[in-house]
């Protein structure tokens, strides 16, 4: 399981995460959603090491990882911002962390293949960074994490460059690579029908405070406040 214990979160004086607690299940799919800087890349970013935590614990399984450099937490992640190396090809970009790990040229060829058909990304191997639209760097990002094949998934609004019918075409492949795989995955994003169908878990966060935490149904038939209903759009 990956759990989220009281954590907080300042940058200097300003608190943006104020006692988060989740707890979810290995092979879970917990979506976070919330406002505009509510905080959800800052626990994304803290899940992953990227930033440190102020208190509070975050473990895998029973071992805590709050202070284990981004490298030994066995999480991949794919950012809001999605950095590709821009003098890597596409393909060399997928590529990498897989060299890194020293797993052999024909079975990163066959990984690069698979993640590219699933992506839709064949025909652009070949091109650099710089030569893509935003929604192909956006899935070029996501090929790189799904070969590295780690214990947690974080995903940071994804989809969120591409347009609708590409964004459904994601959604379920992203909804059958998570039953495959049965990776945890931490995904974040706006829209509401995606935290609906993709989830086993929905975290509503609000200024840095965990609003609701639970099932699909129970947020959207059950909201726990008027919040909660506005923002996944309950029925009232
Ligand atoms: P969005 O939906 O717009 O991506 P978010 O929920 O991901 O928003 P965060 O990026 O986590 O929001 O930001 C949460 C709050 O923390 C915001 O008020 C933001 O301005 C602040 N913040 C984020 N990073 C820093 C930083 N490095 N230094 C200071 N404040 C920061
Ligand atoms: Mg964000």
């Amino acid at each position: 399981s990956l759990t989220i214990e009281n954590l907080h979160k300042s940058y200097g004086s300003v608190e943006v995460l104020k006692g988060i607690d989740i707890e979810i299940e290995d092979g879970g799919f917990l979506v976070l959603v919330g406002p505009s800087g509510c905080g959800k890349s800052t626990l994304l970013n803290t899940i992953a090491g990227l930033e440190d935590i102020t208190s509070g614990d975050i473990r895998i399984g029973d071992r805590s990882v709050a202070g284990l450099h981004p490298s030994k937490r066995d999480i991949a992640m794919v950012f809001q911002s999605y950095a590709l190396y821009p003098n890597m090809s596409v393909a060399q970009n997928i590529s990498f962390g897989m060299e890194i790990r020293g797993i052999d040229k024909a079975s990163r060829e066959k990984a690069i293949r698979d993640v590219a058909d699933m992506l839709q990304i064949g025909q652009l191997l070949d091109r650099k960074p710089s030569q893509l639209s935003g929604g192909q760097r956006q899935r070029v990002a996501m090929g790189r994490a799904l070969v590295r094949d780690p214990m947690v998934f974080l995903f940071d609004e994804p989809l969120s460059n591409l347009d609708a019918k590409l964004r459904v075409d994601m959604r379920t492949e992203i909804k059958r690579l998570h039953q495959r795989m049965g990776t945890t995955i931490v995904y974040v994003t706006h829209d509401q029908i995606e935290a609906l169908t993709l989830a086993t878990k929905i975290a509503v966060l609000k200024d840095g405070i965990l609003q609701q935490f639970g099932t699909p149904a129970e947020i959207y038939n059950d909201p726990s406040n008027m919040f909660v209903a506005d923002f996944m759009g309950s029925p009232s």
